[in-house]
């Protein structure tokens, strides 16, 4: 007994030794530094905090206090003179390949290019000051699955992406590349999302999370952008989204609906979708459904504007421009009634019609729709977090969080024109422009 005793001490204090030792090794180890903020806005509580001290340790925020004086161990950001955010969050960009004004463009380059057009686009991104995305579908499969694991892995910056993989739509449908000849083949991975019927729909899905998406990504209605689909019409029916949904939560992921449409919209809602995409022709029946059931909207309020312009200049289709033309205007009436009514809200572009890095572009226009700059702010950081499950580490400037933060010139809470003056922006606490 004795013996034994002595002996299991001798062990205890060996490994009291070793754990010492591993504790010094990682304290040395330990990265500590500062960020000072003249104004900093804390997106938990609505309110803006004067002249802050942010406490960064291993790209996590450790403290938030008042400014009193340098700290000795470790480096200080000084952004006293600027306005700090949160790192902003779009949750509905397309990274991969080029800007698409065309639907036969998809078609114009490799998965590699796309992937390596990707990569430029995503540091776009991050230095306009969007240091996450929800990226809502690559026309060629996973090729957004390679950008965000090449970012994840440092091989090139850009912001933390949760993708899709593709588009799950119907043969023919918004997510398809249509308005082609008949006889011109389509590559296959350009179609691994098409779902025929119910069992395909099953596959399909397994498919795409196999290969690790984030999200699964529906195409519930005709698109804008996609030749001889109808925006206001349902396309994937309530039976193929349910059983795709259904193997989400096999792999504890989430599914999004491109809907337009009321119809197809409260066809994904029933399903069991997190999230409607557009939302540009729901009706109030639909919003109800969101309200009671916590689906959250992400309109793209602002790209209208843009290809609007941009259509006219370079000759687009006249189908597309109708259809443009018929869901700009109700979709920022559909949204001023769901900020009204309390529908849940995130932040999202549709980054990829329009040019990456202009993403804060559509801040002026939630305002204009019935946001205060603080909520719009919000839907973008602690709103955008909690679409994506991922409130517990990013979305707020608190401790717990990873250090991803933007600092503005000038006041965005009194012009929220001015958060598009970013002048730097840091992701894990890394200085990234
Ligand atoms: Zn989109």
């Amino acid at each position: 007994m004795n013996k034994l005793s002595a002996k299991s001490q001798a062990a205890s204090a060996f490994i009291t030794a070793i754990a010492l030792f591993f504790l010094a090794i990682s304290g040395a180890a330990a990265e500590t530094s500062y960020v000072r903020a003249g104004r900093l806005v804390d997106v938990e509580k609505g309110v803006v905090l004067k002249d802050q001290l942010i406490r960064i340790e291993d790209g996590r925020i450790t403290s938030v206090s008042g400014f009193t004086g340098a700290p000795a161990d470790g480096p200080l950001t000084d952004w006293s003179a600027y306005m700090v955010l949160p790192g902003l969050m779009d949750m509905h960009t397309h990274l991969v390949g080029g800007l698409q004004s065309h639907i036969a463009d998809p078609l114009t380059t490799t998965g590699a290019e796309d992937v390596l057009i990707g990569a430029a686009n995503a540091r776009r991104t991050l230095e306009a000051g969007f240091t996450t995305v929800r990226d809502v579908g690559a026309w060629r499969a996973l090729t957004d699955v390679a950008l965000r694991d090449a970012i994840n892995n440092g091989y090139v910056p850009g912001p933390r992406m949760a993708v899709a993989g593709g588009y799950l739509t119907v043969p023919g449908g918004g997510g398809a590349i249509t308005g082609l000849a008949d006889d011109v083949g389509i590559p296959a991975d350009m179609t691994r999302g098409i779902i025929a019927n119910v069992d395909d729909a099953r596959e399909k899905a397994r498919y795409f999370l196999q290969h690790h998406v984030d999200w699964l990504k529906f195409i519930a209605t005709g698109a804008v952008l996609t030749l001889g689909t109808d925006p206001g019409a349902p396309e994937l029916s309530e039976e193929e989204m349910r059983a795709a949904i259904e193997e989400a939560k096999r792999y504890g992921k989430f599914a999004t609906a491109h809907a337009h449409g009321a119809e197809g919209a409260k066809m994904a809602i029933r399903a069991g979708v997190r999230s409607i995409e557009h939302g540009s022709l729901l009706d109030d029946e639909a919003l109800k459904m969101m309200k009671s059931r916590g689906v959250w909207l992400v309109a793209d309020i602002y790209n209208g504007d843009y290809i609007n312009e941009i259509g006219a200049r370079d000759g687009w289709p006249e189908e597309t421009m109708q259809k443009n033309r018929d869901t700009t205007d109700t979709q920022r009436e559909v949204f001023r009634k769901a900020v009204k009514m309390g529908v849940k809200i995130a932040y999202g572009t549709d980054s990829g019609v329009y040019p990456h890095g202009d993403n804060a572009n559509q801040f002026p226009y939630m305002v204009k729709y019935g946001m205060t700059p603080m909520q719009a702010i919000q839907s973008a950081t602690i709103s955008s977090a909690t679409l994506l499950g991922w409130e517990k580490d990013i979305g707020a400037v608190s401790p717990g969080h990873y250090a991803d933060m933007v600092a503005i010139d000038g006041d965005a809470i009194a012009n929220i024109e001015d958060i598009k003056k970013v002048h730097a922006v840091m992701k894990s606490g890394e200085i990234v422009k």
